[in-house]
This record gives C-alpha cells, structure tokens and sequence, in this order.
C-alpha cells in the first residue's frame, strides 16, 4: 500500500489548482505581485462591489501550510457558489517560504509585520487591491507549532463577537488550546480576545489582521491550527472555520 503523501508546499501544484477552480468558477486568477521570483495571484468576486464581504489569506507564514491547502480544498468543494459570494482571496502571501518551509520571505521579513508600509511588493500589492473594500468578516489563516490544539485571535469591536463559534465548529475536528497564556496573551479555552493597542504594534509592526481591523473589516480573526497534528485534520479544522464564516456572510445566504 502506497503511503499518502501530500504536496502542501508546491506552490506550482497549489496554483494549477486554483486556476481550475477560478476557470469552472467563472473568476479569474488575477496577478497580484511578483516576488523572490514567483508569480503571486488574488481573487475577487464580482459581489464584493459595494457588498460588505469575507476577506481570506492564507500563506503569509511558510512554515505553516495547512492555510493554505485549506482555503483551496474549500474553494475546491466550494466552487458552483464562489462567484455568488462577496470574497477577497489571497491563496498564498508567501510563495517562497511555503516552498523552503520557512516563516519568512527569502531576506528574512516577516510580511506580517509590516501592513502599516508599502515597503514589500507583495504587501503594498494587498494594502492596493484591498483599498476600496470593506469586510463583514476577515480571517488571516495560520498555524502554530508551540500550540496544543486550536486557538483564535479575535479583535475586539462593541458587541456581537462570534469567534467563540467559530472555535465550537472547529473543535469538532481538532480540540482547543487549553493554555491559560499563549505567546504573550491571555487565552479563555482557546480564544483569545484582544484591543488594539497603538503603542505595541507601532513597535512590533502592524500584523495584517490589525491592518484590516483599522481599516477595512468589522469582525477580524487570525486562526491557528497546531502543526503538530495531522495535516487533513489541520485542513479540516481551517475549512470548518470558512464554512462559518461564510454562513455569517448575510449576502452570501
Ligand atoms: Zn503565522
């Protein structure tokens, strides 16, 4: 019996995919960036226009490539009903680092760190696309290897948060992180809410989901999966949160 083997790094597979996927969609794979010398692509539905809608990135981390794989599996058994969705979709932030394993682009900067500049091409070329759009939802797709099951960050914004259903869909693949602290927050099984806080992340450098927070989305998320878990039930976990995610979405019932 042949062992399953995944190709979750192969960015050239990745896009062959997505390119099918847009092509029997009816959307188009449009060219995002150039950078580390791959070709970078985006999609947007033609219902985003004037429709507060989901905004989806996957990849800006190499090193964690069940984001990745999940967004396209999704789009993949999603695909009669994307073009009827309001959607922003970056499939991979960080093709270089997806295909050497390594968290950050090939001279060492961490994309996610540096949405308040226009310094990186790829990262200006989001912050441009993006421009005119505001979300009902965004979600940033990670993965964590320190984690002990699944965690989500969710920015605080008045009432009527839901990231604590978002975490219940997905425990039903993967369990919570019970850590009390994760990183340098305090985590309530598993979920993490934070402020914004100016100070800190004018030192650290603005992470995309406090770019999307300030500007663009009302409810904003960066999931994590644990990498140390099986890489289908990490994709699994991911999809569960799209799919909530997108029931969430009121033009897109
Ligand atoms: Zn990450």
């Amino acid at each position: 019996m042949r062992a399953m083997m995944h190709r979750a790094h192969d960015y050239k597979h990745l896009v062959t995919r997505w390119r099918r996927v847009a092509r029997e969609a009816g959307l188009r794979l449009r060219p995002l960036a150039q950078d580390d010398g791959f070709d970078l692509f985006y999609l947007e539905t033609p219902r985003l226009a004037g429709t507060p809608g989901l905004y989806l990135s996957a990849g800006i981390h190499g090193d964690e490539p069940a984001g990745p794989e999940a967004l396209l599996q999704w789009a993949e058994r999603n695909t009669p009903r994307l073009a009827g969705w309001p959607l922003l979709i970056f499939p991979c932030l960080n093709p270089w680092g997806l295909r050497n394993n390594v968290r950050t682009d090939s001279q060492g900067r961490d994309l996610n760190r540096m949405f308040h500049l226009d310094t990186h091409p790829v990262v200006a070329a989001v912050r441009k696309v993006t421009q005119p759009h505001r979300f009902q939802i965004a979600l940033a797709m990670h993965e964590d290897y320190d984690a002990q099951g699944i965690y989500l960050y969710e920015v605080q914004r008045g009432k009527g948060c839901f990231g604590e259903t978002l975490l219940r869909r997905a425990e039903k693949i993967l369990p919570r992180d019970p850590r009390r602290k994760i990183d340098i927050s305090m985590a309530k099984h598993g979920l993490i809410r934070r402020r914004i806080s100016p100070a800190k992340f004018a030192k650290i450098g603005h992470p995309e989901a406090i770019w999307l927070h300030l500007f663009h989305s009302e409810n904003t998320f960066t999931f994590e999966t644990p990498s140390e878990a099986a890489l289908d039930l990490r994709v699994r976990a991911h999809m569960a949160v799209l799919d909530e995610c997108v029931r969430r979405i009121p033009s897109a019932a």
